[in-house]
């Protein structure tokens, strides 16, 4: 199997080619291919991977949208589009570590120094308002100064000048402590900002969990082979040996710039912060390297990040209440889990799994397994005719969230809230739901009744 962009874009082209898009007319980065996903999405109800061969101002061509389906997705984890959780959690379990190979497609062309230039890369601007071009799709590798942990995550770059851009660091996360801990050394930190990878290696830097957790080797074991890492031309950062581009940086120890505003996830675009100053060594790329761009706050971006979150707090609330049936992330910072409850509590016990699984959770719903999670009606129906806000709803004050959420008074510190809307004492004793007798739902039928039709 091949664990680059390109063959996984061919098994696209393949198996799915009304999901591949070329555009060769030229689109102005700035605004045009956001809005052109978005219109395709809204307009035409379609989401296929989008090829912009010719964009203005650079000489690489532009791929997004690249995530927006579940079942493109399963293919690139090679399984059906309902098995993707139990696939993901098996690769949690099961990591497979990573191969360093010392000659790699991704050092093709290698340039340092002078003749880095951020600005030949394309300008991409997502939304109005946002400070400027940002730089969506980029993975950053990089190792614990004190450890021999690695650690994988999504990063959001602003460029702000031909050699640097700034870096939002998640505050409490895995980059960020190591950021912390470079930075009270006095040491810059080394990073590989790797642009164009397979999707499995995609859902796998998005794995949540404990910061030993290597995600490389989820990588791994969701491509079904080892990884194959290269050492980066200027620096001892490994990095994925098939990527399209590697940014070769070094975030610089006590140095902050104005970053944002920039529209998130959320849904909202926020406003400036000072954040962390990043400087680019080499930039190192295939010879005809494709550039890739997250249309971000869509369904590329969406749906990329859910998978990891759904199977991290399905794994969590297991550990917990062993009869959990589904778990679902609908909404930014929210979690609906249905559970078989055997137990008078395991309602409260699964709200608190979530919370301490999930830095970014804030908000939690628990149902009984007679209710859908993926039907909102359902959950709506369970919030309005199983709970009693003043004996169900709990509410931690006080807690790290997300920084992206603009209800919190100050960055990332929140309350947080879990309703437990599961029937009590127990679903068995509760008020029976009306019905049809079965017998006579079984019996019926609608021909029956409708000759002719
Ligand atoms: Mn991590």
């Amino acid at each position: 199997m091949g664990q680059d962009l390109r063959s996984y874009l061919d098994t696209v082209k393949r198996r799915k080619s009304d999901e591949f898009q070329v555009v060769s007319r030229a689109i102005d980065p700035a605004y045009e291919i956001t809005a052109f996903v978005v219109k395709l999405e809204k307009e035409r109800r379609q989401r296929p991977v989008v090829l912009f061969e010719s964009v203005k101002g650079t000489k690489f061509p532009v791929l997004t949208n690249l995530h927006a389906s579940r079942s493109r997705l399963a293919i690139a984890l090679s399984c059906a589009p309902d098995a993707m959780l139990q696939t993901y959690l098996r690769a949690m379990e099961r990591p497979v570590a990573p191969r360093v190979i010392t000659r790699a497609p991704v050092h093709e062309v290698v340039l340092r120094g002078a003749e880095v230039d951020l600005y030949a890369l394309p300008q991409i601007v997502h939304h109005q308002g946002d400070a400027g071009p940002y730089i969506t799709a980029a993975i950053s590798f990089a190792k614990d100064p004190a450890a021999e942990t690695w650690n994988c995550a999504y990063n959001r770059l602003m460029i702000q000048s031909r050699d640097t851009t700034s870096i939002h660091l998640t505050l409490g996360k895995h980059l960020w402590e190591f950021q912390q801990i470079a930075e009270q050394r006095g040491e810059a930190l080394q990073l590989g900002l790797v642009i164009g990878v397979h999707p499995a290696i995609a859902l796998g830097a998005l794995a949540i969990g404990s910061i030993d957790e290597d995600e490389r080797a989820i990588m791994g074991a969701l491509l079904g082979e080892p990884l194959e890492l290269v050492k980066c031309q200027t620096s001892d950062v490994l990095v994925p040996a098939h990527a399209e581009m590697v940014l070769e940086c070094e975030i610089l120890p006590g140095k902050r710039t104005a970053e944002g505003p920039f529209g998130e996830f959320t849904g909202y675009s926020l406003g400036e912060r000072q954040r962390e100053v990043v400087k680019v060594k080499a930039i190192t790329h295939r010879r005809d390297a494709m550039f890739q761009d997250i249309t971000v706050a869509h369904l590329d971006h969406m749906l990329l990040s859910t998978i990891p979150m759904e199977a991290n707090l399905y794994r969590a609330v297991r550990a917990m209440v062993p009869s959990v049936r589904a778990v679902r992330v609908p909404a930014p910072f929210t979690c609906y889990v249905s559970i078989e409850q055997r137990l008078v509590g395991q309602a409260k016990n699964a709200i608190m799994a979530v919370f301490g699984a999930d830095l970014y959770m804030k908000r939690v719903v628990v149902v009984d397994h007679d209710v859908d999670v993926f039907d909102d009606r359902q959950v709506t129906w369970a919030l309005a005719t199983r709970c009693q806000p003043d004996r169900d709803i709990a509410v931690v004050t006080h807690a790290r969230g997300s920084d992206l959420d603009p209800s919190a008074k100050e960055d990332g510190y929140t309350a947080k809230w879990g309703v437990d809307a599961t029937a009590k004492p127990s679903l068995a004793a509760y008020t029976p739901r009306h019905r049809v007798p079965p017998e006579v739902w079984e019996r019926l039928r609608l021909e029956d009744f409708l000759p002719g039709s």
